[in-house]
């Protein structure tokens, strides 16, 4: 597999099969180490640029700020080691995975002194949740796995171990016929997909999970300001799956999911995409693509 021609290792540009770590990396056996899920879009000029890179990045060393991990670059290395690995790869679309890991060691629990390192991979991502998803819409199961404990798997990073929750309710969902899991909270109410946030409507009225037991993602607060300025009514509240069986319309969103709307639940129709799913997809795809003068400062331009 060679989706690229370089890599970003740790501050120089290798080749694709160059970028490699050893089986005694730290990472690997724990789960400790971080990333971002990051899209990149061909606008309107021709030019891509990176969707709200700043936030991406902020979010990056939030997430190692909490599993104390010191990324050895400035966040504006980063932002600029990323658009050079676009670059060299020549891509005018693409998605971008920073990922910082902690490396080799005796593998002890306690790993301060071991190096950290940072790499960045990018390369063509369609349609994340099949093809056709974004027009016709998911079908999607509540999982049997519970979402993270507040006080077990640190929701507000977008730590690497904390995916295996994921992947278990994504191959269990998979497994049962279905597009995508719905995970609850511990509490027993929806909290996210296994990759997305989720926003129902009901009569008009916008309502997504608050920040409480998710990951906060970047879309998930692009799509409330595009709602917002759409004239839409947009809460941020817990609410029940017999709540999301009844919903008029619901939709996940997230940098690979983008806006996809989501058409039945556990068996129970929710609906053709509607027209409050239809309107805020649109939008969306207008300002990725550097259509909507209003959101411009969401974009960063790869020169
Ligand atoms: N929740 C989870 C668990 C995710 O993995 C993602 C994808 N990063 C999201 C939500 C959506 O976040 P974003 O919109 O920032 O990609």
């Amino acid at each position: 597999m060679r989706l690229a021609d370089k890599i970003w290792a740790h501050g120089r540009l290798v080749d694709w099969d160059q970028a490699k770590v050893h089986i005694m990396t730290y990472t690997i056996h724990y789960g400790l180490g971080v990333f971002e899920g990051i899209r990149c879009y061909k606008t309107k000029g021709g030019k891509p640029a990176i969707f709200r890179c700043k936030e991406h990045v902020d979010r990056l060393f939030n997430s190692a700020k909490i599993v104390q991990m010191d990324i050895p670059f400035s966040k504006e290395e980063i932002r600029k080691a990323m658009k050079e690995t676009i670059k060299v790869n020549g891509f005018d679309e693409c998605y971008i995975r920073p990922v910082v890991i902690v490396g080799e060691g005796p593998l002890g629990l306690y790993a301060e002194e071991y190096p950290v390192k940072v790499y960045i991979v990018v390369w063509r991502w369609g349609e994340y949740l099949g093809e056709g998803a974004l027009q016709r819409g998911v079908r999607v199961k509540i999982s049997s796995f519970t979402r993270h404990h507040v006080n077990v798997g640190m929701t507000k990073g977008k730590i690497a171990g904390n995916y295996v929750n994921s992947i278990l309710a994504k191959k269990e969902a998979v497994m049962c016929g279905f597009d995508e899991a719905i995970m609850l909270d511990t509490e027993g109410y929806v909290s996210e997909g296994s990759g997305e946030n989720i926003f129902i409507v009901k009569d008009g009225v916008i309502k997504t999970t608050p920040l409480t037991s998710i990951l906060p993602g970047i879309t998930r607060d692009s799509v409330i300001r595009i709602a917002k300025d759409l004239g839409y009514e947009v809460v941020e509240q817990k609410f029940t799956r017999d709540e999301l069986y009844l919903a008029d319309e619901a939709f996940f969103c997230g940098t690979a999911a983008e806006v996809t709307p989501i058409r039945e639940v556990d068996g129970r129709f929710i609906g053709d995409p509607g027209p409050v799913t239809r309107a805020i997809q649109e939008v969306f795809f207008r300002v990725v693509r550097g259509e909507e003068e209003k959101y411009q400062e969401w974009l960063d331009y790869v020169d």
